[in-house]
């Protein structure tokens, strides 16, 4: 059990994580924060950059810092931010230490590995409790449970619970435990956990002495990058509730930070399964953590087609190099991309459209007809293309601001926090 002395820092109600891959969009990803303040509803921005990103774009923890902490400056922004070192674990961590207060522990690679039966029974033995009819308010039908079930269960992830207990006493070692906070996520695997999965690994960090504050379940369903939902809608939205419910259990009975709450990963443009996480926040008057990244590069590569001229030109060139090198950009994406070759345009097509034309490609509004997912998820995995082209990409930034901004701004506000927090059809 945590010492109830040491306070994690805090975070509110609902975190928004915003990915900002060249660092040149913080001031208008921040804008939509603004916006959504000013309808009365707080939201704290996190940004989020992973390891893996960083050493694709060639960039630095310090750097995301900065570029928040100047976006905040500018627009005058007075509520709390944060910056997530997504991803981590015991290797790759220390660059972030300095740079970030939102720790996101990754332990997927240690589920499956079989804990001892020594270690299986003490952990049942410990937890008489979660064996038999387990009763959650707000889950209709109680768990019934085998001792055999919870050993099983305990083992399939004790050595996860275990490695986020060791990475996050190597981050409290190393910074002001009420400094940060923790997320622990596992969502980068094979199989969803299931809500009596849920409330196990709970109890067992609750053991570790993990103050988690987010956790990152694999939910049912795909989650593809910078497209819709791909899943049995129903099914999603009962196991939302129903791990909202065993949070809030897991709270009182193992007496975990009483602001803890589900993190989505992968969240941006499921645009699907907004209405029904909507509905189950309100109803279990919980939390929430939603993680983006790419689809803020993507807004770029919009505002770069609408500015027409050199700025659509690049565009093209980027589409043209990504298709080359589709294989090599898809390939460490594989599981979380689904593109049918045969619906990509060919370099000639794109050759011929002009910015308007790019921009409804590209742009995900599922209504329009002109729209192509198979050309978004391409270009949502293409940015090692555009990192490769260094200062000419940035130099085009720089130059079409207005029009990107603009872009980067409403897709995060009307397509993302409003209708996740206020409620409205996309
Ligand atoms: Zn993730």
């Amino acid at each position: 059990m945590q010492d109830p002395r040491i306070m994690p820092l805090e975070l509110s109600k609902y975190t928004f994580g915003v990915g900002d891959r060249f660092t040149h969009q913080a001031r208008a990803q921040l804008q939509a924060f603004v916006q959504i303040a000013e309808k009365g509803v707080e939201v704290t921005p996190v940004w989020n950059k992973s390891n893996r990103e960083h050493l694709i774009i060639g960039s630095e923890p310090d750097g995301v810092r900065e570029a928040a902490a100047a976006a905040v400056a500018a627009l005058g922004w007075e509520r709390g931010y944060h910056v997530d070192a997504d991803h981590i674990n015991l290797e790759t961590v220390d660059r972030f230490l300095d740079a970030s207060d939102f720790y996101t522990v990754d332990v997927a690679d240690a589920i499956g590995e079989p804990a001892s039966k020594a270690e299986q029974d003490e952990f049942v033995n410990r937890h008489p409790e979660l064996v038999g009819e387990i009763r959650i308010a707000g889950i209709a039908q109680p768990f019934v449970t085998t001792r055999e079930e919870i050993a099983g269960i305990i083992g399939k992830y004790a050595l996860a619970v275990r490695e986020a207990g060791r990475i996050y006493r190597h981050i409290a070692g190393r910074r002001d435990e009420a400094s940060f906070a923790t997320e622990v996520s596992m969502d980068e695997t094979d199989q969803p956990q299931t809500p009596p999965e849920l409330l196990v690994i709970l109890a067992a960090l609750a053991d570790e002495g993990v103050p988690l504050q987010t956790i990152a379940p694999k939910f049912t369903g795909r989650f593809n990058k910078g497209v819709d939902y791909v899943g049995d809608l129903a099914q999603f939205e009962q196991e939302f509730r129903d791990d909202l419910a065993v949070i809030a259990h897991a709270v009182q009975e193992y007496a975990l930070p009483g602001n803890l709450k589900l993190s989505v990963h992968s969240g941006s443009d499921k645009f699907s399964i907004y209405a029904p996480i909507r509905r189950a926040l309100q109803d279990f008057d919980a939390g929430l953590h939603l993680k983006t990244a790419g689809t803020t590069w993507l807004e770029e590569l919009i505002g770069l087609a609408e500015a027409g001229g050199s700025g659509l030109e690049l565009a093209k060139e980027i589409y043209r190099e990504a298709l080359i090198h589709r294989e090599a950009l898809c390939g460490p994406y594989a599981t979380v991309i689904d593109i049918d070759l045969a619906k990509l345009p060919t370099a000639e097509d794109v050759a011929a459209w002009d910015g308007e034309r790019f921009a409804a490609a590209l742009r995900h509004q599922p209504s329009d007809p002109r729209y192509n997912a198979d050309l978004r998820q391409l270009l949502h995995v293409g940015f090692k293309i555009a990192a490769n082209l260094g200062e000419r990409y940035l130099a085009a930034l720089r130059e079409h601001e207005e029009v990107i901004a603009k872009n980067v701004t409403s897709n995060l506000y009307e397509r993302h926090l409003k209708p996740l927090f206020i409620g409205n059809a996309i």
